[in-house]
């Protein structure tokens, strides 16, 4: 393969982008491209990019400028390198991209990736090609399936899009600019996808989407399927071992999906819930359209119906107007659920967002006082939800040789990284570990007792 054209893709934001840059790469391997780790020796450069707040889109004009330099390199050397910029800026801001950033050749926005190679012929013989419109076909058809050694290398725990779009139109969010309408995969679809991975050796699958638990599918029979319907769908594919979905919406967390998390043991009991604030006021004033007291009971209802589900959760302080009230009410609901971890975020006026227009925009200073109290507050919720397996058993489920030799690293339920000594044979098995210690993001453990004769033999060690 000496001939074949290398790729090289960077990911930036959330595992939707993750996704869409496998399926980029699997598009282009057809057309004689292998995936390079590295820009520097790349014949093309493709930057999936995030707009979700102004420091992640701010990172793609340097990147493109760091990339710059490697493509003049390569061009005094006599080699073309392409540079592609995708994803949400891309949608966003495709024209300024051209006008700003001369050294790239094609922005392709995140519905149109099933037309790279006709894109990147055109590039390559000199055209300036910009594609943002959203199509009327759908990508996932037009995309090409993973190969089975390309699956395998990327690990045996897989993110899969089932849904895409929102139509929620937070007044924070630019997501239903850029990503459009709230669109789901039919059910068996997303099945034969699966299917395919766990014949490669997947283990583990996570249902993405920005709204997943929106999710409303067309099921075999041809009735709409809720995301518990196609979880117990997916549940039913050989191989598959563990299931779980992000990101969901307070609004959609319906009975169906609860009683999901009952019936199925493959549905892993950790939930991506984010709630934004504490405060009534600012949640109207985000277009939320739940209360704290809804969200508050939502947690309720799925902690009666399984106790061991554990709770993360997405925040955003110093919305507009959002006043020392506000911030202790955000404080008051943290408490009250006790969360195992959370992604904390500063509010960044989005262009064209009704809430960047909002008057009583928080000065910079006081967002980043309220970021700090909120942060040591989850992080000391982190600790101790870690803190409480010591001396208890977790089913985790192995995926690679760690650092130290005869080390594997797996993930508990609750997706802790945890270490152990074993054998490679049993990279995939699920097996109990005792937790014995707590590092900074990881648990240790050994081999529960029990457990320990039966898996050996079986791994043949
Ligand atoms: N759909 C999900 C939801 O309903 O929460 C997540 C969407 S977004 C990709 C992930 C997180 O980014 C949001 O939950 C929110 O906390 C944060 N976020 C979105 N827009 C933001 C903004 N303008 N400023 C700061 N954080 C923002
Ligand atoms: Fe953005 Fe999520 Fe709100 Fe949709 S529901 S607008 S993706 S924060």
């Amino acid at each position: 393969m000496s001939n074949a054209r290398k790729v090289h893709v960077k990911s930036f934001g959330c595992q939707m982008n993750v996704y869409d840059s496998h399926r980029m790469a699997d598009t282009l391997a057809p057309e004689g491209y292998v995936e390079t780790a590295t820009p520097d020796d790349a014949d093309l450069v493709i930057l999936n990019t995030c707009h979700i707040r102004e420091k992640a889109a701010d990172k793609v004009y340097s990147e493109i400028g760091r990339i710059r330099v490697m493509k003049d390199e390569a061009a005094a050397q006599g080699r073309q390198m392409l540079i592609a910029v995708a994803g949400c800026v891309a949608q966003a801001e495709g024209g300024e991209i051209v006008r700003r950033a001369k050294a790239v050749d094609l922005v392709v926005g995140s519905q149109n990736y099933h037309r790279l190679p006709e894109m990147i012929a055109r590039a390559r013989n000199g055209e300036r090609v910009i594609d943002t419109e959203f199509p009327v076909e759908d990508k996932f058809d037009a995309l090409a399936a993973p190969r089975r050694e390309e699956i395998a290398k990327r690990g045996i725990a897989a993110f899969v899009t089932v849904q895409e779009g929102c139509d929620k139109f937070c007044t924070f969010c630019v997501v239903p600019y850029t990503r459009g309408a709230e669109v789901s995969r039919p059910v068996e679809k997303i099945a034969a996808e699966i299917e395919r991975l766990a014949a490669a050796g997947v283990r583990e699958v996570t249902l993405i989407g920005q709204n997943v638990n929106a999710y409303h599918g067309v099921a075999a029979n041809g009735a709409a399927a809720t995301l518990g319907g196609l979880l117990r769908r997916l549940a039913r594919i050989e191989g598959i071992a563990r299931l779980r979905y992000t990101t969901s919406h307070p609004r959609d967390m319906d009975d169906d999906l609860i009683a999901a998390h009952v019936d199925l043991p493959e549905l892993m009991p950790y939930v991506h819930l984010p709630v934004q604030s504490g405060s009534d006021r600012i949640l109207d004033a985000m277009n939320r359209r739940h209360t704290a007291a809804h969200y508050l009971d939502i947690v309720a209802r799925m902690r009666a119906a399984r106790a061991d589900l554990a709770f993360t959760s997405d925040f955003i302080v110093g919305f507009p107007g959002e006043t020392e009230e506000d911030f202790q009410a955000t404080l008051r609901l943290v408490e009250t659920v006790g969360f195992a971890g959370a992604y904390t975020f500063a509010y960044s006026p989005r262009p064209g967002t009704p809430a960047a227009d909002m008057a009583d925009q928080v000065p910079a200073e006081e967002k980043t006082r309220r970021l700090h109290a909120l942060q040591a507050l989850i992080a000391r919720q982190q600790r101790d939800f870690n803190a409480q397996f010591i001396g208890r058993t977790l089913p985790v489920l192995l995926e690679k040789p760690g650092r130290l030799s005869g080390q594997l690293v797996g993930k508990s339920p609750y997706l802790q990284a945890v270490q152990v000594m074993a054998p490679p044979g049993l990279i995939g098995r699920v097996v109990p570990v005792a937790i014995t210690e707590l590092g900074t993001n990881t648990l240790f453990g050994v081999l529960a007792e029990d457990a320990r004769a039966p898996v050996l033999a079986e791994a043949g060690a």
